[in-house]
């Protein structure tokens, strides 16, 4: 890894990075879902359901729902029967998980504190891995991607759900000129924090278009990589197979 990686617009030392982004998660933890909803029109639930509909859980997977947050994707993909463990760096986000999972009755999910980067599980633990508006937020992501290779079984598959660049002409601009001026002032009404919301979107910003991170994939040993835009772009889902 190079000596300076991005956080959102600025260039900072790796240590640098995961500390700050730890700070971004923790101060929004208790208002991520509400901000979630008001920032994407609610469409996030689509991209989402989307997303479980492509991962096609059965009831004999174990799957690893990396970067999980506060449980969105393992819900949805607790109700085939599979075994389902939320990983993330952040106890905060973990800890409002753990309150909805109880609050909605879901049950049997494994919470665990883990780093994208550098991971616990055994080689070949899981059927399928998933990470969901989480790589953007990786400071090493060459390293998350060999960790996802590594405890996926053979014939596992990784899939990525993340922000991207949309290729529709117009709608781009328009996005751009809601992302920077509006979600800061979103994140300030409604979280009483307009940096993190920024540097969010500056994160999108930075991340590598589709071509590119499905190269990073293959590049990680996956492959039959597959991207799959949607709205143009705006937002992808990744795939490649471990074999
Ligand atoms: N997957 C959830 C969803 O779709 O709602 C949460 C996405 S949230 C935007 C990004 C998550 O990535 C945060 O919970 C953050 O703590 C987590 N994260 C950031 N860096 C990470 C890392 N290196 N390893 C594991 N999780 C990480």
């Amino acid at each position: 890894m190079s000596d300076t990686v991005s956080f959102g617009y600025s260039q900072v030392t790796p240590d640098e990075k995961t500390a700050r982004v730890g700070g971004v998660f923790t101060s929004v933890a208790s208002s991520y879902d509400l901000m979630n909803d008001a920032m994407s029109g609610g469409m996030h639930r689509l991209w989402k359901d989307r997303f479980v509909r492509r991962v096609q859980p059965r009831g004999t997977d174990r799957i690893l729902d990396m970067a999980g947050g506060t449980g969105d994707i393992a819900f949805r993909l607790a109700k085939s029967g599979a075994s389902v463990t939320v990983a993330d760096i952040n106890p905060a986000m973990l800890e409002v998980g753990v309150e909805r999972a109880a609050k909605r009755g879901v049950e049997g999910l494994v919470w665990a504190e883990a780093n994208a980067e550098s991971l616990d599980f055994a080689d070949r633990s899981f059927e399928a891995y998933t990470i969901a508006f989480g790589i953007r937020n990786v400071t090493d992501i060459p390293a998350a991607l060999r960790e996802a290779r590594r405890v996926l079984a053979r014939g596992g598959r990784f899939f990525c759900l993340e922000f991207s660049t949309t290729q529709w002409p117009g709608f781009s601009d328009v996005y751009d000129a809601y992302s920077h001026r509006v979600v800061p002032r979103l994140g300030k009404l409604l979280a009483g924090d307009a940096e993190s919301y920024r540097y969010l979107i500056e994160s999108i910003r930075r991340f590598p278009d589709m071509g590119s991170f499905e190269r990073m994939i293959a590049e990680a040993g996956f492959v039959r990589t597959r991207v799959e835009p949607l709205l143009g772009g705006l937002v992808a889902i990744h795939s490649g197979w471990r074999i």
